[in-house]
């Protein structure tokens, strides 16, 4: 699990994909009820498009252009129609999301990481170059980044429902609103080791999502 929210199981977020573009015609429909796809090794009796073509529009995430592919079909959907507040939040938590992958798991370029031996040399040098890659395109749509941040925060705190838990602590972290954080904080009143990390993290004025544990 990672700061921002997003939660990965074996590589693949686990938030069901509410929104789904067909990989024929491109039209744009919503799932209200996702349920967990049926896995099955029988031949389908039509041909079919496969899980891939459709999963998050067919990107790729393990390069960044895939991940400026993925920012970019948000941007488009938000610009083009007009959500219900549900659904703005889901798609603007989606792009906060789809900006940190860009530069998720930065820990990793840190030499320490290949001496701890997770991975060969030629392994970690490929993925920390792509993840410095990642970070100056980060930096370079930080005004897109903050914009959709600062709207996400006004809808959740609209509807304090929609909200996931220290989601709010965590967006004013991310925008650099470290003494918020604090006293967002210090309001809930629980301690966890999560709410340690986020105090951590603004105590070293570091804006950048982490893992929190995983
Ligand atoms: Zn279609």
């Amino acid at each position: 699990m990672y700061s921002d929210g997003k939660v990965l199981n074996d590589n693949l977020i686990t938030t069901p994909q509410k929104m789904i573009m067909c990989p024929s015609c491109g039209h744009v429909f919503w799932i209200e009820n996702p349920v967990e796809p049926l896995i099955t090794y029988d031949k389908p009796d039509a041909e079919v498009y496969s899980w891939n073509t459709w999963r998050f529009f067919g990107i790729s995430f393990s390069d960044n252009k895939g991940k400026l592919a993925l920012i970019n079909h948000y941007k488009t959907f938000l610009k083009k129609s007009h959500y219900d507040p549900r659904k703005e939040i889901y798609l603007r938590r989606f792009l906060w999301w789809a900006y940190n992958d860009l530069h998720r798991n930065h820990q990793h370029v840190r030499l320490r990481y290949w001496l701890n031996g997770f991975m060969s040399f030629g392994v970690w040098h490929c993925n920390r170059k792509l993840i410095l890659e990642g970070e100056k395109l980060f930096i370079k749509s930080y005004k897109d980044f903050t914009a959709n941040l600062t709207r996400l925060m006004a809808l959740l705190e609209k509807h304090p429902e929609e909200q996931i838990d220290l989601e709010l602590p965590e967006i004013h972290r991310e925008l650099r609103q470290f003494d918020k954080v604090k006293e967002l904080l210090e309001k809930t009143g629980s301690r966890t080791h999560f709410t340690n990390e986020l105090l951590r993290h603004s105590k070293w004025k570091d804006a950048r999502v982490f893992m929190v544990s995983g």
